[in-house]
């Protein structure tokens, strides 16, 4: 069994198209997406329905609520809020219902999925050790995959010590029996860690390995989409970047 764990696609079709191609070809099952479905591009209608189209199981992110209106527009920088003030008018009743049924927690087979962290789903970011110590304390989970910071990361505690191990391209990594883990994929569609290629990663849970992929997608076509729907200048911009 594979599964392919996506996360924070914000509307962006060309990198979900190709994320879902290339998982394809690894023999990917089964899809769990970690919220913020929509936010930042401009597909927030097409990426909404590919995603029911593969029966995917979604979660809602901070953007995802914020479109619905469960979580205030004001936590957020003003050309985030623009996205999401566009993003509402752009969906229409039956995909904001959708999106509205979704909630930044679920789980699967055992495994936690967040959005944020395991303290708080929808909204805080687990960037260092320090944010994920917070995670485990709060309940014993064995596995957490978790998305929202948009950068490809993992931390492993085992006999207390919390560990941040890399996960280049590629390159599976295993979840040793009597660790605990937390795993974020990275982001689909707005990648921040400096390489603008989308990621997501496939976790075989019958060895509990996990592995990042890295994939090119048609950046400008994406970037074309965002100029042409009003959407900010610099959403377009941090694309071609992976900033
Ligand atoms: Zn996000």
């Amino acid at each position: 069994m594979r599964i392919a764990v996506l996360s924070d696609v914000h509307a962006n079709l060309e990198a979900l198209d190709a994320v879902l191609a290339r998982a394809d070809e690894l023999g990917a099952e089964r899809h769990w997406v970690l919220g913020d479905l929509v936010g930042y591009n401009a597909d927030p209608d097409a990426v909404l329905m590919r995603l029911d189209e593969i029966g995917a199981t979604l979660l809602a992110g901070n953007h995802d609520l914020a479109a619905t209106g469960r979580f205030d527009v004001t936590w957020f920088n003003r050309v985030a809020a623009e996205a999401i003030r566009w993003t509402a008018d752009r969906l229409g009743r039956e995909l904001l219902d959708r999106l509205r049924a979704l909630e930044p927690r679920r789980d699967a087979d055992g495994t936690v999925l967040v959005h944020g962290s395991v303290a708080d789903p929808a909204a805080e970011y687990v960037v260092n050790i320090s944010d994920a110590r917070s995670s485990f304390d709060e309940e014993p989970f064995g596995l957490c995959f978790f998305g929202h910071t948009h950068l490809p990361s993992a931390f492993v505690r085992s006999d207390g010590e919390i560990e941040r191990r890399p996960l280049p391209h590629g390159e599976p990594l295993r979840l040793e029996d009597g660790w605990r883990s937390m795993v974020n994929p990275g982001s689909v569609g707005q990648p921040r860690d400096g390489d603008p290629r989308a990621s997501f990663l496939i976790f075989e849970p019958d060895d509990r390995v996990v592995t990042v992929h890295r994939v090119a997608y048609d950046v400008a076509g994406a970037q074309a989409k965002i100029r042409a729907a009003g959407l900010p200048d610099v959403l377009a911009d941090r694309l071609g970047v992976g900033r």
